[in-house]
């Protein structure tokens, strides 16, 4: 189910994380190590956002096509270096849309998201927790999929002023109570801090040259690299990381 990763630290040209590492994104799309709950390979989209130097919001970049079969995409990486980056390979749940629309990073201003997962119960699970957003944040949904209900309930969070751990785990702590069983790797930055949650689902990070990578897979053989607990939130910045668990207060 989807692989996805964000990076925080000196830039770095997309390429390194998404093409040039032994275990890049690219790799994780084709040949992942780990896939649970269903699903092969990771042929239903992908995308990358990043931070281009001293920007507030990020640009985005998306298809619905395999990674490897963009035909833009090595040069546009190879071009671009970022200090801040999430980005994500899709497998899509079935019975959810292929499309553009429906691959991470989910984005508003400053805020990139992903999902790696699913709500069990789809979508009459998640008719209560749907009732209490804006009816607005319906209507303009990404794509009628658990991710994109998944990023209007963090981003309800995030505008009541959450930071992004708490933002995060509240959402885990709600959907599960709604939907038992989901599987809910949450991956969230903007550009500054990164927050990400196991449930479910495998996630890395390793901590290196002044940054910090988080990523389903590790992109490299480092022995830097640790695995999250399942059933924690890990919240870093370049400097600091910390990891709790998701039932913590
Ligand atoms: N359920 C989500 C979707 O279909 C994410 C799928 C995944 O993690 N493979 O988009």
């Amino acid at each position: 189910m989807c692989r996805h990763l964000a990076y925080l630290g000196p830039a770095v040209p997309l390429r390194e994380l998404l093409f040039d590492a032994p275990h890049a994104l690219c790799r994780q799309a084709w040949a992942p190590r780990d896939m649970r709950g269903g699903g092969t390979i990771n042929v239903d989209g992908f995308g990358v956002g990043w931070f281009p130097d001293g920007a507030a919001e990020p640009v985005r970049y998306r298809r619905a096509t395999p990674i490897w079969s963009d035909p833009s995409l090595a040069a546009l990486a190879g071009a671009t270096a970022s200090g801040a980056v999430l980005a994500a390979v899709r497998s899509a749940t079935v019975g959810m849309p292929v499309t553009e629309a429906a691959a991470a990073p989910f984005t508003d201003g400053p805020w990139l998201f992903s999902h790696n997962g699913k709500v069990t119960g789809w979508p009459d699970s998640m008719t209560a927790l749907a009732e209490r957003l804006p009816v607005r944040d319906l209507l303009t949904l990404d794509a009628p999929t658990d991710s994109a209900l998944l990023w209007a309930l963090v981003r309800q969070r995030l505008r009541a002023g959450a930071d992004p751990g708490a933002a995060l785990r509240e959402t885990a702590r709600a959907v599960s109570a709604a939907a038992p069983d989901s599987r809910l790797n949450l991956l969230l930055t903007d550009g500054r801090r990164v927050a990400a949650t196991t449930r479910g689902h495998a996630l890395s990070y390793v901590v290196r040259r002044d940054g910090v990578t988080v990523s389903s897979e590790p992109l490299d053989d480092d022995p830097g690299w640790e695995e999250v607990p399942p059933g924690h939130l890990l919240v870093a910045t370049r400097s600091a990381l910390d990891l709790t668990s998701l039932e913590a207060s």
